[in-house]
């Protein structure tokens, strides 16, 4: 992509309603541009790294057997009065009302419309287990929507749900979320530690937030050091291994690890003192069991093998890609600007010409730009006539690994300057090693 042709509004100023690093980065990086309080258009760059959180999101998921479906937006209220939350969802839940004066909402979450999808077919243990997933946009009309899409009232939400025959199954099920959460956010570069977590409106008894520490997070979190270092299950995991999940998901809770609804202080004055670590952080994502709590209201049965009917298990799983891209910079980022992980970074490459208009520059950044494509990797490739300095500048702002360097003087002795954004090193070398050395 040529950055001519390209939409990047980058913003020179620092905009004053910006509070933390990442909303002020996402607004002069030009990712995203606030239309409606809390609620965001997604640009170009923006738009390419919120795409490639959920293909890891999505990679993920498939592997651990969940199976992608997309729901409406727009849910009807009857739905949520069989379950009772209708009244009980409160102002967070946007109301609308079609032109038939029937009772819409914006869904702010999806457990009323999989589970009428789920019973509509469902018939027997057969059919068990079951995790549908989505990635999809919710709507919550937040009391204070800030922090850029960190707290959004329009979010990007994967929601997965799983339906089994009893409470060992559903666990079985839940173990699988959560080994596929570890090692979704381990992908993205990010180490979340999955904290006991109260069940608040969802309802149910075995929770878990995913928290990343940061400290403009939200949350008041303790835990154990021990976390910080503990080793995440390879791709290779199987997780049709009940007894292997479940060893994982055990030494994985077996320190303490609270946000603060759920925090005991005397429990936490046990573990010894240079292991205690209180924080702030960012809540991922969130896992719940919560057994037959809409099964049963909303009749979502099977029969057993023993030929009897009975409400189905189940669980529901969130994670916000639209949170994750703002909480990856917060995690990662320095003065001059993002530092993206090779996961999720909107481009590989940020090609810089230094002299554009000079023939050699020009033909050398062409062949450079298509021998890095060929070779698989994405590049942006700075064509403006703009001075080194802004392209240094705006390269280092928006934070792609790798940049590539091509002016006159290396050229005249068939030389290029490699610099890795997030180490800052840089080496001269030939055009023709570009690609090996870069993957
Ligand atoms: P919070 O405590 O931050 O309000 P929540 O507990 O209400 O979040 P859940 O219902 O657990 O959120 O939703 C699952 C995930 O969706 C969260 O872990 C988070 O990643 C994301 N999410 C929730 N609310 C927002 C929001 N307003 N903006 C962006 N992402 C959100
Ligand atoms: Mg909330
Ligand atoms: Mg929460
Ligand atoms: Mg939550």
């Amino acid at each position: 992509m040529r950055l001519s042709r390209y939409f990047l509004p980058i913003l020179r100023e620092t905009p004053k309603e910006a509070e933390i690093v990442s909303h002020r980065l996402m607004l002069r990086a030009g990712m995203i541009r606030q239309e409606a309080a809390g609620i965001y258009a997604w640009l170009p760059l923006g738009l390419r790294v919120l795409n490639k959180v959920c293909d890891v999101i999505r990679a993920e998921q498939d592997r651990a057997g969940a199976v992608e479906i997309l729901m409406p937006t727009i849910q009807a209220a009857d739905l949520w009065r069989e379950s009772g939350r209708y009244e009980a969802y409160g102002k967070e839940m946007l109301r609308l009302k079609d032109r038939h004066e029937r009772e819409l909402l914006y869904g702010p979450t999806a457990e009323e419309v999989v589970t009428e999808i789920f019973r509509a077919s469902a018939r027997s243990y057969k059919d068990l287990p079951k995790n549908l997933y989505q990635i999809s946009w919710k709507f919550r009309d937040e009391v204070r929507p800030r922090f850029g899409t960190m707290r959004s009232r329009e979010f990007l939400m994967k929601d997965g749900y799983s339906f089994d025959l009893d409470q060992a199954a559903a666990r079985h099920s839940y173990n699988k979320v959560f080994v596929s959460y570890l090692r979704t956010f381990e992908t993205l570069g990010l180490r979340a530690i999955p904290m006991r977590a109260d069940t608040g409106p969802i309802g149910g008894d075995l929770s878990h937030e995913f928290i990343i520490l940061a400290k403009t997070g939200e949350s008041e979190v303790f835990c154990d050091r021990a976390y910080l270092d503990m080793p995440v299950p390879p791709p290779s995991v199987d997780f049709d291994d009940v007894a292997g999940l479940q060893g994982v998901v055990d030494s994985w809770t077996s320190h303490y690890a609270a946000t603060d609804e759920m925090h005991d202080e005397a429990v936490f004055a046990e573990v010894p003192e240079a292991s205690r670590l209180s924080a702030r952080g960012i809540e991922v994502g969130h896992i719940f069991y919560f057994g037959t709590k809409y099964s049963t209201p909303m009749k979502a049965v099977v029969t057993g093998p023993d030929g009897q009917e009975r409400p189905v298990h189940m669980g529901s799983y969130g994670i916000g890609p639209s949170r994750l891209v703002a909480a990856t910079i917060e995690a990662s980022h320095d003065e001059a600007g993002i530092i993206w992980p090779d996961a999720i970074a909107p481009f590989d490459v940020a090609l810089i010409n230094l002299k554009v208009g000079d023939a050699a520059c020009d033909a050398a950044c062409a062949e450079i730009q298509s021998g890095l494509e060929t070779a698989g990797l994405s590049v942006l490739y700075d064509d403006r006539d703009e001075r080194p300095g802004a392209k240094f500048a705006t390269a280092d702002l928006i934070g792609l690994p790798w940049q590539v360097i091509v002016g006159p003087k290396g050229l005249a002795e068939g030389k290029i300057e490699l610099k890795r954004r997030a180490s800052g090193e840089r080496e001269t070398l030939d055009p023709v090693d570009l690609p090996a050395r870069i993957r």
